[in-house]
């Protein structure tokens, strides 16, 4: 029936992005979605302020590579936008991750600059450190410094974002914001960084706008009918795709709690986190990112929960030996024309870059070697 048609599993980031290539080198693709709106956890809309929301949370987009930067750039304008993260230490309101401005912000200024002093013996200048690596010094004073920023900002914080403490969870996660030997007080250092200028929905928009591309919301997919298909892409997690026979993968999910105010401006930055206090992790507050001008503000309160089947969305995998394995697992079972990718796919902490970046290497190993 449709057999020269690659039918693609999920509209978000990575399942346009593999559609639109699939759609440029000629081929006809199908893409579908249970939900009733594309770009997955992407979406964002202007709200009756004029406000446009990140409905899944702050999305920044950064990157450092040229290729990815040139296809999202085919589809959209960015801003200029540099990210920065304020939280509240101490009730300090200082700079995340955690640098030598920061230092200056929550300690007194001659401690403060005798612990710059052995930093900058110790580190060099601009490295990034992982907190877990941090902890290992010797020095009083480091050791010092070691032990508030892991107490200050990244127990509290991953307790409440995974459930679990810091060393209990992969260290490639709670490296994402190291400490960093550095004044930068952005929270990327990538070349590329900014906001779709008309959103991320726009965007994605864009992307699907191609004569070979039909999408289909609220459109559940059915196995029985893979055979109709050239290719599967599933950009779903693997588990729901093999019916869950060997267990559930484990995800955390998000509940945003959002509140309409009667200001311009509710706090001082686009996102505040919270590492010391209340149950949320973090406030967005979204006119900041493409500078709204509206008499109200609207924010969004984060809390992490975990996934429940049925109940919540699947945001973050949660890496580590035994969820791997589960996934290995699943993944030997994936049938020829079967590919699996995205963030839910292939069970990894992409940020954007990165989803667009494997959406791309897989289809360039597609295409090279042939196989369909
Ligand atoms: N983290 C933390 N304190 C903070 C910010 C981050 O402990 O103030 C840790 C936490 O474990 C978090 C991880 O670093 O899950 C990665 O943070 P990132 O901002 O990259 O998370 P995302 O924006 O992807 O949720």
């Amino acid at each position: 029936m449709m057999i020269n048609t690659n039918l693609v599993i999920g509209c978000g980031l990575s399942g346009v992005v593999i559609a639109r290539l699939l759609a440029r080198s000629g081929e006809k693709v199908l893409v579908i979605d249970r939900k009733n709106h594309i770009a997955g956890n992407i979406y964002d809309y202007k709200d009756e302020n004029e406000i446009c929301i990140h409905k899944y949370g702050s999305h920044i987009f950064h990157t450092n590579n040229e290729n990815v930067w040139q296809f999202v750039k085919e589809f959209t304008d960015f801003n200029t936008y540099m990210h920065k993260v304020i939280a509240l230490i101490d009730g300090i309101e200082t700079t995340i991750p955690f640098n030598i401005n920061t230092l200056y912000e929550v300690l007194p200024q001659s401690l403060a600059s005798r612990i710059e002093d052995k930093l900058l013996k110790n580190f060099e200048y601009n490295t990034r450190v992982p907190i877990l690596e941090f902890q290992k010094q010797n020095d009083e004073d480091l050791k010092f410094l070691a032990k508030y920023v892991y107490e200050k900002v990244f127990l509290h914080y991953t307790t409440k974002q995974w459930g679990k403490s810091p060393e209990e969870i992969d260290n490639s996660v709670t490296a994402r914001v190291p400490v960093y030997i550095s004044r930068d007080d952005r929270y990327f250092q990538d070349k590329y960084q900014g906001i779709p200028l008309n959103g991320y929905t726009k965007m994605v928009e864009k992307i699907l706008d191609h004569p070979l591309i039909e999408v289909k919301l609220n459109t559940e997919y059915n196995s029985a009918e893979f055979s109709d298909f050239k290719r599967i892409f599933c950009t779903g997690s693997i588990d729901e795709f093999f019916n869950y026979k060997y267990g559930i993968l484990p995800y955390r999910s998000v509940n945003f709690k959002f509140e309409t105010h009667n200001c311009e401006f509710y706090q001082s930055n686009a996102v505040v986190n919270y590492p010391c206090n209340y149950d949320f992790t973090r406030i967005h507050e979204y006119k900041y990112y493409l500078n709204d001008r509206s008499k109200k503000t609207v924010i969004a309160k984060e809390y992490s929960q975990d996934f429940k089947l049925g109940k919540n969305d699947r945001y973050y995998p949660i890496i580590n030996e035994e969820n791997t394995k589960l996934y290995e697992k699943y993944k030997k079972e994936i049938p020829q024309n079967v590919y699996f990718l995205g963030r839910l796919g292939d069970y990894k902490y992409y940020n954007m870059d990165k989803a667009i970046e494997r959406a791309m290497e897989l289809f360039e190993e597609i295409k090279s070697n042939g196989k369909s």
